[in-house]
């Protein structure tokens, strides 16, 4: 073997990829060594076979006929172009592969394959699909426990609600002079509580059908008027009032009212739920609804309660956080979703003097902004 000759050997063996020579034949002229290792034949075993040895059927048959092809035609079918093939181990396993090829040019064409085993690559590809279905379905089963655990906190409410008014009922059932206008006030409370509580079990229903949720346009402070008729009894029963603010003439928002008013639901509660367990000067919940600058309808609900140490702020959207005792944990992170998902912001601010103020936006939404033009 002459210097240059040994030369050129030690170069096609240090290739990474596998290349094959072949002649105008497709005999096989030189087969280095990261070929072997591809196909699992030793060089000298596979040396003046004929390459379609190296790749299954329909190829294996059709391979003579291309390279005639190309001879009268000189239409390339591979060569200069590259493509994604099969090959074929000596042990009879296919694997995919990229195969670019060159002409050699000279008296007698020769053709150079390069090579590059695909296996790996795409055994990788399948391990990222599987673990992006596991994440998804990971993803699916934390969000319908994060829904589940929250239907039971929202359905919770309600039944504890009509709970306490069928004991006040039943007090003032056994008291010879009752008051009829302020029992009927009180099956009326009932009603509404249960209806609230249906309504939370057909979203779940809907939610389960389709995962969409049910979108109008609606008037905010029309949602925070419906809202607060929810709560009124259990605003008036624990001692509290709510003061509006509410601005006039808002834009419409494109939402789904009952999630919406679950949120705003929350939020009050939650300052009520402050201010209990704060020496409040005011036992006041102030709901606020304006247009932000950045044309967003904004809800603020203000409390003067425990306000908000760093350590607590920092957890309070996380699920199942709570520093209550009856407490889910559930209620802000839920509300966030719902917020976000609506395109808006759930955060809260320290107030000035005591409490906090929670707030989301919700943005005016184009067709809204054309309906009214
Ligand atoms: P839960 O009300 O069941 O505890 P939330 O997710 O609604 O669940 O609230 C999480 C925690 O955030 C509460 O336990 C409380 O510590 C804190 N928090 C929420 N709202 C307020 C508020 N207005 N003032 C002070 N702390 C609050």
């Amino acid at each position: 073997m002459s210097m240059q000759e040994a030369y050129f050997e030690t170069l096609m063996n240090a290739a990474v990829d596998p290349i094959i020579v072949i002649d105008q034949n497709g005999r096989i002229e030189i087969f280095n060594k990261a070929a072997e290792e591809v196909f699992g034949y030793a060089a000298s075993e596979i040396l003046g076979e004929n390459v379609s040895r190296l790749m299954p059927e329909p190829d294996r048959s059709a391979h003579d006929q291309y390279l005639i092809n190309y001879h009268t035609s000189r239409n390339p079918r591979i060569i200069g172009v590259g493509r994604e093939v099969v090959g074929l181990h000596k042990n009879g396993m296919k694997f995919p592969a990229l195969m670019s090829v060159g002409e050699v040019a000279g008296e007698t064409p020769r053709f150079i394959g390069i090579m590059r085993d695909l296996s790996e690559h795409q055994r990788l590809e399948r391990e990222v699909r599987e673990m992006q279905s596991e994440l998804a379905h990971a993803t699916r089963l934390s969000e319908l426990g994060e829904m589940t655990a929250g239907i039971a906190h929202e359905v919770n409410q309600p039944l504890t609600a009509i709970s306490t008014y069928a004991n006040a009922c039943h007090r003032m059932l056994t008291n010879e002079q009752f008051d009829a206008t302020e029992l009927l006030n009180t099956l009326h409370l009932i009603t509404d509580q249960a209806q609230r509580a249906g309504e939370v079990v057909r979203r779940l229903r809907a939610f389960t059908k389709k995962r969409s949720s049910q979108r109008q346009l609606l008037e905010i402070n029309t949602i925070i008027d419906t809202t607060n008729r929810l709560v009124e009894a259990d605003i008036r029963a624990r001692n509290f009032n709510l003061r509006k603010k509410l601005t006039p003439a808002l834009p419409r928002v494109f939402v789904d009212n009952i999630q919406i008013q679950q949120v705003v639901l929350n939020l009050i509660r939650n300052a009520m739920d402050a201010m209990e367990s704060a020496p409040a000067r005011e036992n006041v919940v102030t709901i606020e609804s304006n247009l932000d600058d950045d044309n967003c309808v904004r809800v603020s609900v203000s409390d003067q309660g425990t306000g908000l140490t760093e350590d607590i702020a920092e957890k309070i959207f996380d699920s199942f956080f709570t520093t209550k005792a009856t407490g889910t944990g559930l209620g802000l992170s839920i509300s966030r979703s719902i917020i976000t998902a609506h395109g808006g912001i759930l955060n809260y601010s320290h107030n000035q003097e005591d409490g906090v103020t929670f707030y989301f936006t919700l943005p005016v939404t184009i067709e809204n902004k054309n309906e009214d033009s």
